[in-house]
């Protein structure tokens, strides 16, 4: 029996920063809890940080990538390579490219998931040793606007509130922003605030109806793309009615006069009609205003929502501008708090992770800056011509022009807008290397090289959340196989490449990347921060280490009292920014940004007349890399669907379930409807995390338009316009199948592209199960008899044991095996009632006496039906303590509130991530 250990680390999902402490024996993680002394949650965690040690039970970890793999040429399978050869190949082609079409031929994409030592290396890679700026991040997709927001206003990327605010404003604005499932511990910090502070208010502006909307004291649920006319008009009314800080705008601002005169244009009559907000809009806009403007502390948090815009900089600006005007930042419960959607955006920008940065928050634009970082590098100079952002980088691989493309820790061939060009291009470029922890992610099919990453306790290193508060990543296990640390990836392959590069670019002979440990990178970067904003001279690994995760600024010499308001638990670096009213502009004045409501990029006619809308669900993560390996995760929302508003389903002769076409300007992708109370007429939504491993087609951004930013250079994922038709169809197949191994998922993938539609999920709790379920248009024949036998095969339901039943007449067909008297399998073909509960029976592992009835009746009833067996419990609410929809509607039905509800069941008194929903559940209960 192994000794149990604890590591402290930091969740590796949002950007809220979790601290977490793992539970292990050295070799595998066996279980993770909340840090009761991370400032970010106080031993607070999520559903998905909750569940953070699933991603690595056996199952989970046969999903790994755990060898370098390398294809010869496109049309040959990847075979196992060993470390050296595989970076020596790399090296080869990436040198022979560079040498060949020069720097700008090589490029590289990474992601908001690395570690900030893993940024500052790939940064320096590509800067510093190669010579391009050909290097940008997933961040682009999601942070850039607020980049570029705050750099417009207040002069740096740099937030400059804290978490603790929430605790003291007395107005929370909150826009474009799902907290209770995006940021949920700061959502339960929130609903704490309130309840110790009953007349703080929340405002929410979101289109939809979201739990966070749900429990605002004002929702203001605007039209797509709406955001820049809201906030001038809530600026027009602190106006009008005097609510505006004349003399901190006076001292510590420029560029008022113009913006004052904009939105004199914008009542809240007019904004109220731009914005769709019916007849109690002009109302709501001036109440909205009034709190805002007579909250003592007001406080807003962002994100996606205002980011993911082909105005988002603006956006950004114009709530920013509402902080300026009252003069509420800088002061404990103000601020406009851009929230990080991932764990490390911050740490990437903090070492200029992006095409047109530079390390410590220096401008690629500025020849000092670039002099600065050559010098600290030891390299010859920084190319002063600026990189490819995302969008266009991908585009110069569509165009040729890039011919060799290092991916790490990211997924573009699903996150990216407008996916059917970024597959041509990635199929088209000649050499392509992913890193990757997992072996199956929609891009890793396009590698030639997939080098396997170490992944969340395995890794060393730090993050910065979106308070400013750079926590470390400690490794707790050995990563599996030959898996190895990004940074050290990208340090290995730097050595390889450095000796096949004729032209020298270091100055002084020294090596470029002499790293052993995470630490000496780390080291480096403090370096680099030295007298900047960010300055963090004064912060080491012993110190986090000592004092626990701090914010930065954190200059040499920084002690206890240094903070501007209040501090928490052990921190001692600077809580919250500008309280003095100097900002980080040339003459120390924040700057207003005249802006102008505009419309969208990708229009609603009458061809496409729906909004769709992308976002996040409560239980999943991005492309579901991770997540994806966690079954329970999968019981909150069980597969792929589009929302709809009830109206908007009923003029297109629509039910719950019907499989629908859903076609825009780009693409066409087909998926299944639920109606949703959370969504307005003609919008539509549709969560980003379902890509190709899970369901036929690439997912919501088949659909979605690169058209970006102009400053930011973000794309608008968060519109696009669409058209919803019904896709008739003629049968249904489902197939379920226990799997304790952990690789049916992987197998059955090429299934999803022989049906009309299918999804492919997992379901189960301590039970792996994987579930296929496909569907045929009417015009389609039923599946033969070889495919159901292939099928069969596929799943391992082809024993002899199995019980089968085909009826010709009806095309019905069931398939189930039953082992140590436990129902392992199904295969059903248009049997669809029974569906469910065959599932339940399989994950439960419950009896099956009654069963070889069922399965050799040729009836469509379900035995729920004919034989009083349990039906399905729908789906699972309270992920902690497994209670489910039905369950709880039954409870509510009986006349349980939720105090009666949570004692009987427990759900919600865990992470409460499940809380808004369960409160809105006990809220629709008919008196
Ligand atoms: Fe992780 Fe959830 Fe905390 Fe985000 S809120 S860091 S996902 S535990």
């Amino acid at each position: 029996m192994h000794e149990l250990n604890e590591t402290r680390s930091t969740c590796a999902y949002c950007g809220v920063g979790c601290g977490v402490i793992i539970e292990h024996d050295g070799t595998h993680i066996s279980g993770v809890r909340g840090d009761p002394d991370h400032p970010a949650n106080f031993g607070r965690l999520c559903t998905k940080g909750n569940t953070l040690h699933l991603t690595m039970t056996p199952q989970a970890l046969a999903q790994r990538l755990t060898q370098p793999q390398l294809r010869v040429s496109k049309e040959a399978p990847r075979q196992s390579v060993r470390w050296d050869a595989a970076l020596d190949h790399a090296a080869d082609r990436f040198a022979q490219t560079i040498e060949t079409h020069g720097p700008d031929s090589v490029a590289f994409y990474i992601s908001g998931q690395l570690l900030t030592e893993d940024y500052y290396v790939f940064n320096k890679l590509a800067k510093g040793l190669i010579g391009t700026n050909n290097i940008d991040t997933n961040s682009r997709l999601c942070m850039s606007s607020a980049v570029a927001g705050y750099k417009a206003t207040l002069g740096a990327d740099a937030p400059p509130c804290c978490y603790e605010d929430i605790d003291h404003t007395d107005c929370l604005l909150i826009a474009g922003a799902n907290t209770a499932w995006a940021h949920p511990v700061l959502f339960r910090r929130i609903e704490a605030a309130r309840k110790a502070r009953p007349e703080m208010k929340l405002i929410v502006v979101d289109p939809r109806r979201t739990d966070t909307a749900e429990v605002a004291d004002l929702h203001l649920a605007i039209l797509p793309g709406t955001d820049i006319a809201l906030f001038n008009a809530l600026l027009h009314v602190l106006l009008h009615e005097g609510k505006i800080d004349e003399a901190f705008i006076a001292a510590h601002t420029e560029g008022f006069a113009s913006l004052k005169a904009t939105v004199r244009d914008f009542t809240p009559a007019m904004v109220a009609d731009i914005c769709g907000l019916g007849a109690r809009g002009t109302q709501d806009i001036i109440t909205a205003a009034r709190w805002f403007g007579d909250a003592p502390a007001a406080l807003s948090l962002y994100c996606q929502g205002l980011n993911q815009s082909c105005h988002g900089t603006d956006n950004n600006a114009a709530i920013i501008h509402l902080h300026l005007a009252t003069g509420k930042i800088g002061k404990p419960g103000c601020g406009p708090f851009s929230l990080t959607g991932q764990p490390n955006a911050m740490g990437g920008r903090e070492v200029g992770g992006m095409a047109n940065l530079l390390s410590a928050h220096r401008e690629l634009a500025n020849p000092q800056h670039r002099a600065e970082v050559a010098q600290l590098w030891g390299v010859t100079d920084v190319p002063a011509k600026p990189g490819l952002p995302a969008i266009e980088l991908f585009e110069a691989v569509h165009s040729g022009q890039i011919k060799a493309l290092w991916i790490a820790c990211t997924n573009p061939a699903q996150s990216l807008p407008d996916l059917t060009r970024v597959h041509e291009a990635l199929a088209r470029c000649p050499f392509v290397v992913v890193q990757e922890v997992s072996a199956q992610t929609d891009t890793t099919a396009f590698a030639d090289l997939l080098l396997p990453a170490a992944g969340w306790g395995e890794k060393d290193g730090t993050v910065t959340n979106s308070e400013r508060r750079i926590s470390r990543v400690r490794a707790a296990v050995p990563a599996p196989g030959e898996a190895r640390a990004d940074w050290r990836i990208a340090a290995d392959f730097a050595r390889a490449l450095e000796t096949r590069l004729k032209s020298r670019r270091s100055n002084y002979g020294a090596a470029l990347f002499p790293y052993t440990t995470a630490e000496e990178i780390f080291n480096e970067h403090r370096a680099s921060t030295v007298g900047r904003d960010l300055d963090i001279g004064g912060l080491s690994y012993a110190l986090i280490e000592a004092r626990g995760a701090q914010q930065w600024p954190f200059p040499a010499g920084t002690s206890v009292g240094t903070t501007t308001g209040t501090t928490t638990g052990t921190t001692i670096g600077v809580a919250r920014l500008y309280a003095d009213g100097v900002f980080a502009t040339a003459n120390g004045r924040a700057r207003f940004k005249d802006v102008e409501h505009r419309p969208l990029a990708d229009m609603t006619d009458a061809h496409f007349p729906l909004h769709l809308n992308s976002g996040r669900l409560r239980d999943h993560w991005h492309g579901m890399s991770r997540t994806g390996v966690v079954p329970r995760l999968f019981a909150h929302t069980p597969e792929p669907v589009l929302e709809m508003h009830p109206r908007d389903m009923a003029r297109r002769g629509l039910v719950n379930d019907d499989l629908i076409r859903v076609t825009g300007r780009r693409g066409t992708l087909l998926l299944r409807v639920a109606s949703s109370a959370a969504m307005q007429p003609a919008q539509t939504y549709m969560p980003m995390h379902w890509g190709g491993r899970f369901m036929r087609g690439l997912g919501v951004n088949q659909l979605t338009t690169p058209i970006a930013d102009p400053v930011s250079r973000q794309p608008e994922l968060k519109h696009a316009a669409v058209q919803v038709e019904k896709f008739p169809t003629g049968w249904q197949l489902t197939a379920a199948r226990r799997d304790d191994v952990g690789s049916l998922h992987a197998a059955l993938q090429p299934w999803l592209k022989r049906f009309d539609y299918a999804t492919l999920t997992l379901t189960g709790r301590d039970t792996l199960v994987v579930a296929l379920r496909a569907w045929g248009g009417v015009d389609r024949p039923l599946p033969s008899a070889e495919m159901l036998a292939e099928l069969s095969a596929a799943l391992g339901l082809d024993s002899h044991r199995a019980v089968t039943l085909n009826d010709t007449q009806t095309g019905l067909a069931k398939r189930a095996l039953i082992e140590d008297d436990q129902l392992t399998g199904i295969l059903l073909c248009n049997e669809t009632r029974a569906t469910e509960w065959l599932t339940d029976l399989i994950v439960s592992r419950g009896p099956t006496q009654e069963l070889r009835n069922w399965l050799l009746a040729p009836l469509f009833a379900p035995p729920s039906f004919t034989l009083g067996l349990p039906s399905a419990r729908g789906r699972i609410i309270c992920n902690c303590f497994d209670v489910a929809e039905h369950e709880i509607q039954a409870d509510v039905a009986a006349g349980l509130d939720l105090a009666a509800l949570q004692k009987k069941r427990n759900c919600g008194t865990s992470c409460g991530s499940c809380l808004p929903e369960l409160r809105r559940m006990v809220a629709t209960r008919v008196e």
